[in-house]
């Protein structure tokens, strides 16, 4: 197993069924995680990095269907699974951190029951070795163990969330999906959950798909950075290297939109327009209408994502190796 990857994600494709058709959501998306690291995926709303993340679960709904690809997790396809699979893989081999802890906790039962809920359901061990087991996990996110009895709306917005990384470590599974962990907090306490994510990244090795769209959150944790637009990867670059040489002119706006504190002072540029409609996606570089390199061949011949230089690749006509 030692030279299987994690999770390899190959040519995923996630279509929306809607009554005009067929949308894609997610195109030809392939991608590895390794043990031990961090993953980022990248994208303004829409670009489908929630997307890809629930297709790895299965836990899309209708009218989302995965049309094609396979996800391979420990190099078992998880797409074949059977339902009795599916069900003892989620959480145990892949848990989640979403957005809204107060909207992923249950209002009516206490926080010491939801993690003992999760235990005795997936690990059939005895109250007393889960009740443990649950105050052990609070500590470990840096809340006291007497919190146990608490309900969600008594605890702060931060808390909440620590409670939700809690959750996910429930069961010590090999990967943690984290979707926009932090978005729904204030900046202060923001800081105070990332601190925790990267405290416990250090100490449990933790392997994270961590999707955001906020280029510097993401660039203190992860080891390499996807950048998505439209639903299709455009960049994949080691977090330094990205942050060094961006490629394609997306990925180059998305780090001219936000404020370094360090480096010299220079004014934001922000990218022009928005994202296109997926359900009418022009054709070529669905990058094009906001692009200010756009050549009359990206008009018609949409770039493929290809390798640029070492374990760095992109998809634009301009970029070569
Ligand atoms: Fe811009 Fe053309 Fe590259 Fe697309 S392929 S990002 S439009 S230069």
């Amino acid at each position: 197993m030692a030279d299987v990857p994690l999770l390899a994600v190959e040519d995923l494709v996630v279509e929306y069924m809607t009554p005009s058709g067929p949308v894609r959501a997610v195109d030809a998306v392939s991608f590895v995680l390794a043990r031990g690291e961090v993953l980022g995926l990248v994208g303004e709303s829409g670009s489908g990095k929630s997307t890809v993340a629930q297709a790895l679960a299965r836990i899309l709904g209708p009218p989302a269907m995965i049309t094609a690809g396979r996800v391979l997790f420990e190099g078992s396809d998880v797409l074949a699974m059977h339902e009795d699979d599916l069900r003892r893989f989620r959480w145990r081999k892949m848990s989640f951190v979403l957005q809204s802890a107060m909207n992923a906790l249950c209002p009516v039962l206490t926080i010491g029951e939801q993690i003992i809920d999760v235990l005795v359901t997936h690990e059939r061990t005895s109250a007393r070795a889960a009740r443990e087991r649950a105050a052990h996990l609070l500590e470990l996110v840096g809340i006291d163990p007497a919190r146990l009895t608490s309900h969600p709306h008594e605890l702060s917005g931060g808390m909440r969330q620590r409670v939700g990384i809690a959750l996910a470590l429930a069961l010590d599974p090999p990967l943690i999906v984290m979707d926009e962990p932090t978005t729904a907090l204030d900046v202060v306490v923001q800081h105070e959950v990332l601190s925790k994510i990267a405290e416990l990244k250090e100490k449990l090795g933790l392997s994270v798909l961590f999707i955001t769209h906020d280029m510097s959150i993401v660039s203190q944790f992860a080891t390499r950075i996807g950048v998505l637009y439209a639903g299709r990867l455009v960049e994949m670059a080691p977090t330094r290297e990205l942050f060094r040489a961006p490629r394609h002119p997306y990925t180059k706006g998305l780090l001219g939109s936000f404020v370094s504190l360090h480096g010299p002072r220079r004014r934001l540029a922000g990218i022009p327009g928005s994202p296109p409609d997926l359900r009418r996606l022009p054709a070529g570089c669905a990058f094009r209408a906001r692009c200010a390199e756009a050549t009359a061949r990206c008009a018609t011949e949409a770039p493929v994502l290809r390798g640029i230089g070492e374990d760095h690749s992109t998809a634009c006509h301009l970029v070569s190796p």
